[in-house]
């Protein structure tokens, strides 16, 4: 077991310097992985340690905690992520709230999120979230649907589909997530050569805690950790 330290600004360097490190192991850019630190049930004290030392995007899962804590935190330079599944009778906050949902999964929400954003004059990031394990978790489109729904958020004025999102199950090991992270890379590459009008989908949101090293070796260019910076969550 890698020695994990006990400050937030000890794990910051921690994470980064194991994202570096895997970077390097596949010659991979490290300017390519950008890290979503997951503050949900961190409270704003702990946050405000982690964006002086240089966090800038944090990612959130629940709105009626966002909606208390992203005004508290406000402050500039900060990017909001949604990452949690999103109700369609939600979109509202989330539009306004944040610069970009991981978890689109469905064409009605495409289109509450993008009437809300057109209602706060902004366009809103989005990912789709694909469900590549199939039987063993429930969130996210089929993969068979994501190109479909991708053609169709597309065309929605106040969004910019830039990429896909997974969730896999969680695991023991590490490369239990591979041919997910793997899947889910192909997955990216066969719909932008199917639909080359809906550009380049940049961003895989892919790997946490315990196997964002793995994501990095199969592409992911935005890492969600939570635990590792911020210790176990205590649900209240
Ligand atoms: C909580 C959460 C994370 C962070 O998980 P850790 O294991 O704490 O790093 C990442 N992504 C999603 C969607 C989450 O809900």
């Amino acid at each position: 077991m890698t020695h994990i330290p006990q400050s937030i600004e000890e794990r910051i360097e921690h994470v980064r310097s194991r994202i570096l490190q895997a970077c390097s192991r596949c010659g991979r850019e490290p300017a390519g992985v950008s890290l979503v630190a997951v503050s949900k049930t961190v409270e704003p004290d702990r946050i405000w340690q982690a964006l002086a030392r240089g966090v800038t995007i944090l990612g959130e899962n629940y709105i009626r905690e966002a909606r208390e804590k992203i005004p508290l935190i406000d402050k500039s330079g900060v990017s909001w992520h949604y990452i949690g599944h999103l109700q369609t009778n939600k979109a509202k906050y989330a539009a306004a709230l944040f610069d970009m949902v991981h978890s689109l999964d469905s064409l009605p929400l495409a289109q509450a999120l993008n009437r809300e954003a057109k209602k706060n004059g902004r366009v809103l990031q989005v990912l789709v979230q694909v469900n590549v394990s199939g039987e063993l978790t429930k969130s996210g489109c089929e993969p068979g649907d994501a190109a479909g729904l991708i053609a169709a958020a597309a065309n929605l004025q106040h969004l910019r589909v830039q990429g896909l999102m997974s969730m896999p199950p969680p695991a023991d090991d590490p490369e239990q997530s591979r041919p997910f992270f793997t899947a889910l890379r192909r997955l990216r590459d066969d719909i932008v050569r199917q639909l080359p009008g809906v550009g380049a989908l940049p961003e895989l949101s892919m790997g946490m805690s315990a196997d964002f090293e793995t994501a990095i070796e199969e592409g992911a260019t935005l890492v969600r950790v939570g635990t590792l910076i911020f210790g176990e969550r205590s649900y209240v």
